[in-house]
């Protein structure tokens, strides 16, 4: 008799983005009311702004494979802004302590100078029930991470593509990846595509027990 043993099912976090997600469409540079040009799509939408940032656009709905290092630029955005669970999309905050779990990972957060205990970062919190899934994940991706709470947090900055003017207004891409823009840098902020928003947190502690 042969016995099959399948491989444990992994559950696709809430903020990953899926093939299905993707959507091939290109801003360019529009003139911008007061001189200058900015970033836009041909038919703008209401969502596709943020924090007076263009988002990168994608769908919402879910389907197709898991991007495993990739993140869906709008669940990654809602997960930020209202303190959801990476994992399962619920609030992540603790209704005992107020506080925030937080799973911290070296790719994904960095100090803010002169400020022990904040720091920013681009992954979003994870709850309390969601975490040890959140950590089966870190090894599988290569990352190293550490279990803390935050006290709160708040949208200081996007990660974004960096973009020029070229002939026509065509969007040229200066070949800058992955760009930390505050949301206060009115002079680059024009010119670049969000990927996934930033946030400071404050009074970050290790919570080592919650792991
Ligand atoms: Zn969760």
């Amino acid at each position: 008799m042969t016995v099959t043993v399948a491989e444990p099912k992994i559950r696709v976090p809430y903020v990953i983005a899926r093939s299905g997600e993707i959507v091939n469409q290109h801003p360019r540079f529009v003139s911008k009311l007061g001189g200058g040009l900015r970033l836009a799509y041909d038919r703008p939408r209401p969502n596709d702004w943020a924090h007076g940032v263009l988002r990168v656009r994608v769908r919402t709905t879910r389907e197709g494979q898991p991007q495993w290092r990739l993140l869906n630029t709008r669940r990654q955005w809602e997960c930020m802004e209202k303190n959801l669970c990476q994992v399962c999309g619920e609030v992540a905050t603790d209704p005992v302590s107020g506080r925030i779990p937080w799973i911290m990972t070296e790719t994904a957060f960095r100090d803010v100078p002169g400020e022990p205990g904040n720091g920013y970062t681009s992954a979003p919190a994870t709850c309390r029930a969601c975490i040890g899934d959140a950590l089966a994940l870190c090894p599988r991706l290569h990352i190293s991470s550490a279990v803390c709470t935050v006290a709160y947090a708040e949208p200081v900055a996007v990660l974004a593509e960096v973009f020029q003017p070229g002939p026509g207004r065509r969007a040229v891409h200066t070949g800058e990846h992955n760009v930390f823009v505050r949301l206060d840098d009115e002079v680059l902020l024009p010119r670049v595509l969000a990927t996934q928003l930033i946030v400071k947190v404050h009074d970050l502690q290790p919570a080592p027990l919650l792991a």
